[in-house]
C-alpha cells in the first residue's frame, strides 16, 4: 500500500479537488491512503479566528463567515445536485466551531486545537465526497481515531505504541477494501480531545500512517517539481534535485529548506520507506526520490532565512564564556522555546541567530540580560549552504557583510546584512 498526502495549495478550490481525483484516478496502486491539509489558507484563518475570539474582537463573525462562504463556494462548484450530503456535512462541522465561539474563552492553547482542526475535517468530507461523486469508491476516516498524543495542545507528542496499535489493527483491513481518506495535522488525547502536530504537521501524518502500515511509499504532491537546491523565491536559477538520501533531506529541512516538515524524515528512514516529492501540476513528472541511496547530494544547496536577529552575550565583566554559561543560557533559550538556527563562540562572547519573533526575543534579551551584556543585530540573513565551495560562497556573499561564518565539513552558514 502507498500514502499520498495532499497539501493546502493543492486543494485550494474546486479545480484542486477535481486533479486530485484525476491524480487518484490514474494510481496503479489502489490500495491507498490519501491524507490531506486544510485548504488554501484555511489553517491561517482559522488562528485569525481563534485570535479575535481570544481579543473578544468584533472580527469575529466575519472571519468565521468567510471561511464557511469559502468552503461553501468550493462544493458549490464541485457538486451541482445541492442536496448532496456533503452540504449538510459541512454546516455540522462548522456547528463545532459555533460552539465553542458562544462560550467564554480560556486556555488558548487548547482551544486552539479545537478550531483549527477543522480546516482538515472540511477538506477530506468535500474531498472523499467529490471522490465518491467522480465513481472512486472511498472510506473517510478520522484520523482523531488512530493518532494518539498526549495533551501538549498545538505541538501534540504522538504516542506510538498506542497509534501503531491502533492503525495496523483497524486499517490494515480497510485498506484492502477501497482507499482510505483523512486528515493531516490532527490528533486525539486519550481524553478525545482534540490536538495539533503543529504547523505544517500533515506531512508528519502522513509518515506517521505510513510507518505503522508500513507502506511501500509515501508522495508528497506539491505545487513545486520536487525538492531544489534552492528556493526560487530566492534565487533565479534553481535545480531539481531527482535523489536524495534521507541524510541528507533532514538536514536540508532542519536548516529550514520548506519543502518538507523537519519530523516527516525519521519515521520513514527508520522503515526505509521512500518518499517521493512530486507536483500536482504536472503528475507524470517524476520529482524527487528521498530513500537510502548511498549518493550525497549532487550539488550544492542553499537555505535562505530572512528576518533574523543576530544576538551576542557577553559576561559583563569581561571573564571567559565558560561552560557553566552556556548551559545558563540554554536554560533560558529553553524556557522561551526559541530555536538557534546557527550559534558560535568565542572567549568573550557567545553569538546566536534566531528568527525574529518580536515578543519571544524581548523577554529573552530581558532574561540574558540581567547577567550578561547583550547586543543585537535585527533584520540579518541566514544562508546555509550543503556541500558548500568558494564559489558558492562568492554567489551569496556579493554585496553582503558577513557578519558571523560557521563552517562544517559540508555546511557552511552565514550572518549577513546588505553591504550599505
Ligand atoms: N493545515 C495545517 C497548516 O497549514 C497543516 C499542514 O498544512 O500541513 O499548518
Ligand atoms: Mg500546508
Amino acid at each position: 500500500m502507498e500514502v499520498y498526502k495532499f497539501g493546502g495549495a493543492s486543494v485550494k478550490d474546486a479545480n484542486g479537488v477535481k486533479n486530485l481525483s484525476t491524480i487518484v484516478n490514474q494510481t496503479k496502486n489502489k490500495q491507498l491512503l490519501i491524507v490531506i491539509s486544510a485548504m488554501g489558507r484555511t489553517t491561517d484563518a482559522l488562528e485569525k479566528l481563534t485570535k479575535a475570539y481570544f481579543e473578544g474582537l468584533d472580527t469575529v463573525s466575519e472571519i468565521f463567515g468567510s471561511i464557511r462562504a469559502s468552503h461553501e463556494a468550493i462544493a458549490d462548484e464541485l457538486f451541482q445536485d445541492k442536496d448532496h450530503p456533503v452540504f449538510n456535512d459541512i454546516a455540522n462541522t462548522f456547528v463545532e466551531i459555533e460552539w465553542i465561539l458562544e462560550d467564554e474563552p480560556f486556555d488558548f492553547d487548547y482551544i486552539y486545537d479545537q478550531i483549527v482542526s477543522v480546516g482538515e475535517l472540511l477538506s477530506t468530507k468535500i474531498v472523499s465526497h467529490y471522490l465518491n461523486y467522480a465513481g472512486i469508491d472511498n472510506q473517510w476516516v478520522d484520523a482523531r481515531n488512530y493518532i494518539q498524543t498526549d495533551n501538549t495542545y498545538r505541538e501534540g507528542k504522538v504516542d506510538w505504541t498506542k497509534t501503531s496499535h491502533l492503525i495496523e489493527s483497524q486499517l490494515t483491513a480497510l485498506l484492502q477494501k477501497k482507499p482510505v481518506i483523512t486528515q493531516g495535522f490532527i490528533g486525539s488525547t486519550s481524553e478525545n480531545f482534540t490536538t495539533t502536530l503543529g504547523r505544517e504537521g500533515s506531512d508528519y501524518s502522513a509518515a506517521i500512517f505510513a510507518s505503522c502500515l508500513k507502506a511501500g511509499a509515501v508522495t508528497i504532491w506539491k505545487d513545486v517539481p520536487g525538492v531544489l537546491n534552492a528556493d526560487p523565491k530566492w534565487f533565479d536559477q534553481t535545480e531539481l534535485i531527482p535523489q536524495l538520501n534521507y541524510h541528507d533531506a533532514i538536514e536540508l529541512a532542519y536548516y529550514g529548506a520548506t519543502v518538507i516538515h523537519p519530523k516527516t524524515i525519521k519515521p520513514l528512514q527508520n522503515n526505509s520507506i521512500p518518499l517521493h516529492v512530486r507536483s500536482f501540476l504536472n503528475p507524470q513528472a517524476e520529482g524527487t526520490t528521498i530513500s537510502n541511496t548511498g549518493k550525497p547530494l549532487p550539488i550544492p544547496s542553499f537555505i535562505f532565512k530572512v528576518d533574523q536577529v543576530l544576538i551576542s552575550i557577553l559576561p559583563k565583566d569581561f571573564s571567559f564564556i565558560i561552560e557553566e554559561n552556556l548551559s545558563h543560557i540554554f536554560d533560558i533559550l529553553h524556557k522561551y522555546k526559541i530555536k538557534v538556527n546557527t550559534m558560535l563562540n568565542s572567549a568573550l562572547s557567545f553569538s546566536i541567530s534566531v528568527d525574529n519573533d518580536e515578543e519571544k526575543i524581548t523577554k529573552l534579551i530581558t532574561a540574558l540580560s540581567v547577567t550578561y551584556k547583550v547586543k543585537y543585530n535585527k533584520d540579518m540573513e541566514l544562508v546555509t549552504i550543503r556541500y558548500y565551495n568558494q564559489q558558492t560562497i562568492d554567489r551569496v556573499t556579493e554585496n553582503k557583510k558577513v557578519l558571523l561564518e560557521v563552517k562544517s565539513r559540508h555546511t557552511c552558514q552565514m550572518v549577513m546584512k546588505d553591504n550599505n
